[in-house]
C-alpha cells in the first residue's frame, strides 16, 4: 500500500510544512518508501502551538460530562480502523500485524479509559482551623506537547493524546519520524470525530533535534510529556528548563527478573520469552537482566532456549511470524554492536540470532554473564536475553538495584507475601509478580531514577499527570 504525499493536521487544517518540504517513509521490511510527511520546522510548532492555545480556553471550559463524550466516540473511531491502524504499525515499524492489532485496539481503551476518568477529576475539601473554606480543585495545565517514540507507537501517542486532553488540555503531538505516517492517519482518524473542536489535538511530523528541542523550550507550551531514552529526556528537560514546564518522562530501563527456586518455570519461560521477543526486545519494560535461582538455573534456559528457537522471525505482515524486523538499520546496527560486545567481553552466547539479512535479528541469548560487561549494564532495546545465576538472595536483590534505571521489575515465585515483602526493597516505578511489563489503559506505568520524571503514565494517576491543583479560599466570616 503506498499512502502518498500527507499532510500536518493543525487547527484542524490539513497543511504542507511552510518550507514546502517533506521526507518519506519506508516500509522497515523492504526499504521501500511508502509515502511522504511534511518535514516541520519552527514556524510550523509555532503555528500548531498557537491553534492548541486558541483552542484551549472553550475545551478546559467544556463540561466534563460532553468532553468525556467526544473523547469516548474518538474510542469508537479508532476501533473501527484497528485493522488499518495495525498493518501501518507493521509497514512502519515492523510489529507483525496479527501482534499489533492488541497495542491497536489498546489505543481506542485508552481515549475509553480516559474518558471514563475524565468525568471524575475531582478536587478536595481540607479541613480548616478558622473561618476560611479550603477547596483544592484539580484543573488543566494547558498547552501540551506530546514527544513519543517508536516502539510501540500508536499505542503511546494514543495514550499521551488521550490523557492530556481528557483533562481539559489542547495539545501538539510529534512522534518520531519513522512513525510520521501512523501519526498522520491518526489525525485522519481524529478528523472524522466531527464534535472534536479544531484545534484541540494538532500533529506535526519533522526531526525531534530540531522541533521536538522547539517544542519543549516553546514559551507558550505549559507541560511537555515525553516517552523515550533517558538521553533525550536529559535534552528535553535542559530546553524546559528556562520556561519552567511541567514535565511528563517515561524513559528507558533495563529490568531485572528474578526467578525463585518454586517459580512456576513453564509460565515464567513463556511470559518473559514473549516480553523479550515479539517486538524484538524493543520494549522499555522488557526484561533487561535474568537472576535466575542456581537450582533452577539449567532447567529454566533449557525451556527458554527451546521456546525462543521455535519463534518464526520474518515477514510482519505474515500471520506466522512471531519477529519481525528491527525498527531501522541505524538500531540493528546498535543491537548487533551490542552482541559483538558481550563475545568481546567473555559472555558465552548461548543462542545466536545474526543469521538473517536485512534488519532482521532472531531471538540470542548468553549466559556467564558479568557485572562489568556492556550487555549486563546498559539498554540493548533488542531481542537479547542476558542470563545471570544466583544463590544468595540478599546479593541478588542488591544487584536488581545496582543500576542508574529504575523502571520495573518481576519476581517468580509461588510464595505471594514473600515476593511483596522483597518487592519493596526493589528501587522501580512498577514490579510484578509471575508477569513482567504490561499495557493496559486502566494501569499506571512508569519509572524512577533515570526511568522518569513526574510520575505514572495511564490509568487515573496518568491523567492527574496533566492537570495542576488549584487552591480555593473562600472566607466564610458573616458580615
Ligand atoms: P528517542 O530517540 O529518545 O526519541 C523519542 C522521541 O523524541 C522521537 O519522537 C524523537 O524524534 C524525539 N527526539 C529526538 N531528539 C530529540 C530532542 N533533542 N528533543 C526533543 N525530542 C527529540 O527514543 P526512541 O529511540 O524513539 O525510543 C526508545 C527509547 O524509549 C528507549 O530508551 C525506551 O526504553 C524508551 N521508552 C520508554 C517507555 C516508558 O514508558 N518508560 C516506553 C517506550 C519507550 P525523531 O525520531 O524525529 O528524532
Amino acid at each position: 500500500m503506498v499512502y502518498g504525499n500527507m499532510k500536518m493536521w493543525i487547527g484542524g487544517e490539513w497543511v504542507d510544512a511552510e518550507s514546502g518540504k517533506t521526507f518519506p517513509t519506508v516500509n522497515v521490511t523492504t526499504g521501500e518508501p511508502i509515502g511522504t510527511a511534511p518535514l516541520a520546522d519552527k514556524a510550523d510548532v509555532d503555528k500548531a502551538v498557537s491553534a492548541a492555545r486558541k483552542a484551549f480556553p472553550a475545551w478546559a471550559e467544556l463540561p466534563p460530562g460532553r468532553r468525556s463524550a467526544i473523547v469516548a466516540s474518538i474510542g469508537e473511531s479508532l476501533k473501527k480502523h484497528a485493522k488499518e491502524m495495525a498493518h501501518l504499525d507493521a509497514l512502519e515499524h515492523g510489529l507483525p500485524e496479527h501482534i499489533a492489532i492488541g497495542p491497536t485496539m489498546g489505543a481506542a481503551g485508552n481515549f475509553e479509559q480516559a474518558a471514563a476518568y475524565s468525568r471524575h477529576l475531582e478536587g478536595h475539601v481540607i479541613p480548616s482551623n478558622n473561618d476560611r473554606m479550603y477547596c483544592l480543585e484539580r484543573v488543566p495545565v494547558g498547552v501540551c506537547a506530546l514527544i513519543t517514540p517508536w516502539n510501540m507507537p500508536f499505542f503511546l501517542m494514543s495514550q499521551k493524546v488521550a490523557l492530556s486532553i481528557a483533562a481539559g488540555n489542547t495539545c501538539v503531538l510529534k512522534v518520531p519520524s519513522i512513525n510520521a505516517l501512523t501519526s498522520l492517519k491518526f489525525a485522519e482518524i481524529l478528523a472524522e470525530v466531527e464534535a472534536l473542536p479544531k484545534g484541540v489535538v494538532n500533529i506535526i511530523t519533522g526531526p525531534g533535534g530540531t522541533i521536538g528541542t522547539y517544542m519543549a523550550s516553546h514559551p507558550d507550551v505549559d507541560c511537555v510529556g515525553f516517552t523515550g531514552s533517558t538521553e533525550t529526556g536529559v535534552s528535553i528537560m535542559q530546553a524546559a528548563a528556562p520556561t519552567l514546564k511541567k514535565l511528563v518522562m517515561e524513559l528507558g530501563g533495563k529490568n531485572p527478573a528474578i526467578l525463585f527456586p518454586d517459580a512456576n518455570i513453564d509460565h515464567a519461560v513463556e511470559i518473559l520469552a514473549h516480553h523479550q521477543f515479539h517486538n524484538c526486545g524493543q520494549a522499555c519494560g522488557s526484561p533487561g537482566r535474568y537472576y535466575i535461582h542456581e537450582n533452577i538455573y539449567d532447567k529454566f534456559l533449557e525451556k527458554y532456549l527451546e521456546h525462543a528457537k521455535h519463534l518464526v522471525v520474518g515477514d510482519p505482515l505474515d500471520a506466522k511470524t512471531n519477529m519481525g524486523p528491527l525498527v531501522s538499520r541505524e538500531h540493528y546496527n546498535k543491537v548487533m554492536g551490542y552482541i559483538e560486545s558481550g563475545v568481546k567481553d567473555g559472555a558465552t552466547l548461548v543462542l545466536d540470532g545474526r543469521k538473517y539479512d536485512a534488519n532482521f535479528i532472531g531471538p540470542t541469548v548468553f549466559t556467564d554473564v558479568t557485572p562489568d560487561m556492556k550487555i549486563y549494564r546498559e539498554e540493548i532495546f533488542g531481542p537479547v536475553a542476558v542470563m545471570c545465576k544466583w544463590s544468595d538472595e540478599e546479593e541478588v536483590m542488591k544487584r536488581a538495584n545496582d543500576n542508574t534505571y529504575g523502571l520495573t521489575a518481576s519476581i517468580w515465585t509461588r510464595n505471594i507475601a514473600h515476593a511483596l515483602k522483597l518487592g519493596k526493597k526493589l528501587t522501580v516505578g512498577t514490579f510484578s509478580v509471575n508477569a513482567h511489563n504490561f499495557i493496559a489503559a486502566e494501569a499506571p506505568w512508569g519509572g524512577v531514577r533515570q526511568s522518569g520524571v513526574g510520575g505514572k503514565e495511564g490509568g487515573y494517576q496518568g491523567l492527574l499527570e496533566y492537570t495542576e491543583q488549584k487552591m480555593i479560599t473562600i472566607c466564610l466570616r458573616e458580615e
